[in-house]
């Protein structure tokens, strides 16, 4: 019912497209454990021209899906099926721009990064890996609908921009992380890759800045079509440390920027929000663990260390005023926390990764010679349920509205993104208690390939942050 409401909204309020973008990724989740009806309401939308394509409208800098009609229309139709010559013609000319763009534009007398997830080149390559993934779920449908054949010209291009936009972002990354070493205060704190923000300080956060862009650029699929991003593995690794690191000495908190934005000297406490802030690190460090590859070569201690500093700065200050936004509230701030949990219940970090954390990080996180989630998924679920009470699902007036109170990002179209994944994860653990009573799982015998095996449905169905999503065939085994 929470769901159809969503929908009806997506035709009176504006941020269409985020909204239904929310409800069809949500409405394929749920087909995969229950049979509620969703699929009929969404073609119906799609009858309607909920969403039709629009020309480019792309401004200088900004090529990313999330922040353009046009780009956010063509995602949407082609998750719909219903993508069309348009939409092809725009992803063209959006990628065209996108590698012939320099790493700043000038916007209103200041030099602006144009890398971001939000705006900038990391989210129109999020949005191809996005592509890719879908493409090879409906390779295995075997899709002949309308829009079949743009569909595959789409995911086909899609397969080829993403190294060449890797390697124009990683480029980037390279001369921004250059740049902030020679004008850094301090040199622990530089970042070896780094991308511009505004003028000379780096964005730190996930929609703006280095946590998101790296969160990205982690994603598996990418050396799978060109293995020289693993080249770089080490320098995002070095990356990674140094922001753990800052972490560590802020007591769990992540300044927006380095050097700290100008507003960080009149704000009486650090932002705790994804956007800006540490639930981003944690993000980012979820995003690091779930690539096999890069975890079992390179997850330190130090990192593990921050992510107890950092979540218990989340649980303690993670509550906003701001509502339940994924941007800048409660869903946002409880979602890393739910990613980790997977991370840590499902072995994704070396065991050996751990020998060097303080015996207090040990105790929360290791039980019975196996990693647990449990800390963090009962902090992810009372947040999570704390969102109930905000505006416009709850009426608690200690929350204030959201200014677009149905949106993706800022509204309940992203909240009940943030709860099915939660869902997800809890059906995943009551399987794994009821395997358990059943005696086809015995701890700590079971090894956590075996209690992955078990419930690798309920996690593969799993979609990630907006924006910056997962590959979830890591959870294949
Ligand atoms: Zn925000």
């Amino acid at each position: 019912m929470t769901i159809s409401l969503a929908y009806h909204v997506a035709h009176t309020k504006c941020r269409v497209q985020g909204i239904v973008l929310g409800v069809v990724r949500v409405s394929s989740q749920l087909a995969t454990i229950s049979s509620i009806p969703l699929e009929d309401e969404i073609h119906a939308g799609q009858k309607d021209g909920i969403v039709p394509s629009f020309p480019l409208d792309l401004k200088p800098g900004r090529p990313s899906p999330l922040g353009s009609t046009a780009l956010g229309a063509m995602m949407l139709r082609f998750k719909l099926g219903c993508a069309d010559e348009q939409d092809l013609f725009n992803l063209y000319s959006a990628v065209g721009l996108a590698l012939k763009q320099e790493t700043t534009f000038e916007m209103r007398g200041h030099q602006m990064g144009g890398d971001e997830v939000l705006f900038g080149r990391a989210g129109l390559l999020s949005a191809m890996l996005e592509i890719k993934k879908e493409a090879s779920h409906t390779q295995q449908g075997q899709s002949d609908g309308p829009g079949a054949e743009i569909s595959r010209k789409i995911a086909e291009f899609a397969n080829n921009a993403i190294p060449k936009l890797t390697r124009t972002i990683v480029q980037a990354g390279k001369e921004g992380g250059d740049k902030m070493l020679k004008s850094a205060a301090d040199p622990g704190s530089a970042c070896p890759i780094s991308w511009p923000w505004i003028d000379s300080y780096y964005s730190l956060g996930a929609m703006h800045g280095i946590t998101g862009i790296l969160a990205v650029l982690l994603d598996p699929q990418i050396s799978t079509l060109d293995g020289e991003i693993r080249e770089y593995y080490s320098d995002i690794a070095d990356s990674i440390s140094a922001l753990c690191r800052v972490c560590l000495e802020t007591n769990g908190n992540l300044p927006a920027s380095i050097p700290p934005w100008p507003s960080d000297s009149t704000r009486s406490s650090p932002l705790v929000q994804i956007c800006h802030g540490t639930p981003s690190l944690l993000l980012l460090l979820a995003a690091a663990a779930l690539n096999v590859d890069f975890s079992q070569q390179f997850y330190k201690s130090e990192w593990i260390d921050a992510i107890y500093s950092g979540a218990q700065r989340v649980w303690e200050n993670g509550i906003l005023s701001k509502g339940g936004s994924l941007c800048h509230g409660i869903a946002g701030n409880a979602w890393p926390l739910l990613m980790l949990h997977d991370c840590f219940e499902y072995g994704f970090i070396p065991l050996k990764s751990f020998d060097g954390c303080s015996e207090e990080v040990k105790a929360t996180f290791l039980k019975e010679k196996r990693s647990t989630g449990d800390w963090l998924l009962s902090r992810a679920v009372v947040m999570l349920q704390e969102c109930s009470s905000t505006r416009p699902f709850g009426t608690d007036e200690k929350y204030r509205m959201p200014d677009h109170p149905y949106s993706l990002f800022e509204g309940l179209a992203g909240t009940l993104c943030a709860w099915t994944e939660a869902i997800l994860a809890l059906l995943a653990r009551i399987d794994r208690l009821d395997a358990f009573e059943r005696g086809e799982l015995d701890f700590p015998k079971s090894s956590a390939e075996d209690v992955k095996a078990k419930f690798v449905g309920s996690l593969r169905a799993r979609r990630g942050f907006p924006g910056i999503g997962i590959d979830f065939s890591c959870y294949e085994v």
